[in-house]
């Protein structure tokens, strides 16, 4: 038997999200860093953002600054300092999802060594197979990173001598690729599976904090190691971390797995209680998808979501499971976004164009 746990990464980080709030965090959806503010001895006192939803630019001041921008961090840092090496070697991952009676069990398969020498996972996950994943070094990073080829035959391959059938590209639901903030190596390691999977922490001449590398397993340490060197760099009060403690927005104890909106938790009664503002939100988006209309306005209400991807990607999670379904769900998405959005047809159209376009990257077989 092999432990380990599982778990939901967009939930996770939009449940941190509402923490954070609930701690007095002020969070800025859909902004971007376009630059640093230094003072007349090079020291960072502030960001310039842009509202990507409206163009506006903004100056916000801030005792320190902390990068935390994923594979993104040079590019932060090289607003600091134009000529700085790159930190991070962006590892691209990917993984496909496949009905479950590719393997029909509660179990999930761990392959201990593929032919490339890694590990392969086939483990279920919100009713589908998930499949994955790769290792490939990447010299480049962007927002939607895409499979390669060879990555997805690579685990059709080796899955295919393991499970019920071999599964073939028609049977893939999803396709998806994501981008590990790997430590750039600093002795010429190329091998991205010999690369540390630790964190790393730099502090700029300009008091500019970056922390990446890590894992989400760790991420409460590295968010302690994080605020005691911003304590520590910034002058701040010394407040002891208290991460190690604090329950997460919505945690509940047990939480009853089979009811397909335990992932609220605590939140659970606060959704069904829409179902009474407006009857109609009772109903299912989709006949084939177990996610209610009333799911859609709750993230629109408390979960900051703001376009139909938002809630198809990361608020749901049906393009990862399944992204034709996705696709014929985003104009109803978009119907009741919109309502509440107080957003007009124009935009529910320009929202379905814009998802479908991402969406396709998610298919591999055309219909
Ligand atoms: C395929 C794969 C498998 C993985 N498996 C595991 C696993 O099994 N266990 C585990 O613990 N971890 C795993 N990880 C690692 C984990 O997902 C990452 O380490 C984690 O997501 C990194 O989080 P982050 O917050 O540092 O960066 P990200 O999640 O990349 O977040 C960075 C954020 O910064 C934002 N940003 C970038 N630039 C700017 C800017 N200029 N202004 C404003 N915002 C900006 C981005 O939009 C993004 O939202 C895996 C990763 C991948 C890709």
């Amino acid at each position: 038997m092999y432990h380990d746990g599982q778990f939901d990464d967009s939930r996770l980080a939009i449940n941190l999200a509402q923490t954070a709030i609930e701690q007095s965090a002020t969070l800025l959806n859909y902004f971007k860093v376009t630059g640093l503010i230094k003072d007349t001895t090079n020291k960072i006192i502030g960001v310039k953002a842009t509202d990507t939803e409206t163009g506006a630019g903004y100056q916000l001041k801030a005792k320190t600054v902390i990068n935390a921008t994923g594979v993104f961090v040079d590019d932060v840092l090289k607003m600091d300092t134009p000529e700085k090496k790159p930190m991070v070697r962006p590892s691209q991952g990917v993984h496909l999802v496949l009905d479950r009676s590719f393997l029909p069990a509660e179990d999930a398969l761990m392959i201990p060594k593929t032919e490339d020498g890694r590990v392969l996972f086939a483990v279920p996950w919100h009713e589908k197979l998930l499949i994955g994943t790769t290792d490939t070094p990447i010299n480049s990073h962007s927002l939607e990173p895409v499979a390669l080829d060879e990555e997805v035959d690579f685990i059709l391959r080796t899955a295919g001598k393991y499970l019920t059938k071999a599964p073939t590209r028609a049977d893939v639901l999803s396709v998806f690729a994501g981008l590990r903030p790997l430590a750039a190596p600093q002795d010429g390691a190329s091998k991205t599976k010999e690369i540390s999977r630790s964190h790393k922490l730099i502090v700029s001449a300009s008091g500019l904090i970056t922390i990446t590398g890590g894992k989400w397993t760790t991420y409460r340490k590295m968010a302690e190691d994080i605020v005691d060197k911003t304590i520590e760099v910034g002058g701040l009060n010394n407040i002891p971390c208290k991460t190690a403690s604090l329950s997460i927005h919505g945690s509940r104890p047990n939480p009853d797995r089979t009811n397909p909106m335990f992932v609220y938790g605590a939140d659970i009664e606060n959704v069904l209680a829409l179902y009474k503002e407006n009857p109609n939100w009772k109903n299912l988006v989709h006949a084939e998808c177990s996610y209610t209309k009333g799911e859609v306005i709750w993230s629109v209400r408390n979960e900051m979501a703001r376009t139909v991807e938002d809630i198809l990607a990361r608020r749901t999670r049906v393009l990862f499971l399944d992204a034709r379904l996705a696709i014929e769900m985003a104009p109803e998405v978009a119907h009741l976004m919109a309502g509440e959005l107080g957003k007009d047809a124009e935009w529910e159209t320009a929202q379905v164009k814009a998802f479908n376009e991402t969406a396709k990257n998610y298919i591999l077989t055309p219909h």
